[in-house]
C-alpha cells in the first residue's frame, strides 16, 4: 500500500489520482472512492493526490 498523505489544506485523508486509460479494476476502485481518475492526458505538473473536499496537490519531496 502506498502512503496516503493528509491534505495540506484541510487534513483529510487523500486518495491517489490515477492517470492514463483506467482498467476495469481501476473503475471499480474509483467508484468505491479508493482512487480518483485523472484522465488520459498526463501533464508534467499534474497533481497526484486528491482529498474528499476536492483539493488536489503534488506530493512534496
Ligand atoms: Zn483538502
Amino acid at each position: 500500500m502506498a502512503d496516503r498523505p493528509p491534505c495540506p489544506d484541510c487534513g483529510e485523508a487523500s486518495i491517489p489520482i490515477m492517470y492514463g486509460m483506467p482498467s476495469y479494476e481501476a473503475f471499480q476502485r474509483a467508484e468505491a472512492g479508493e482512487l480518483a481518475l485523472g484522465g488520459c492526458v498526463v501533464f508534467e505538473d499534474a497533481p497526484r493526490w486528491r482529498c474528499p473536499a476536492g483539493h488536489v496537490w503534488r506530493e512534496e519531496g
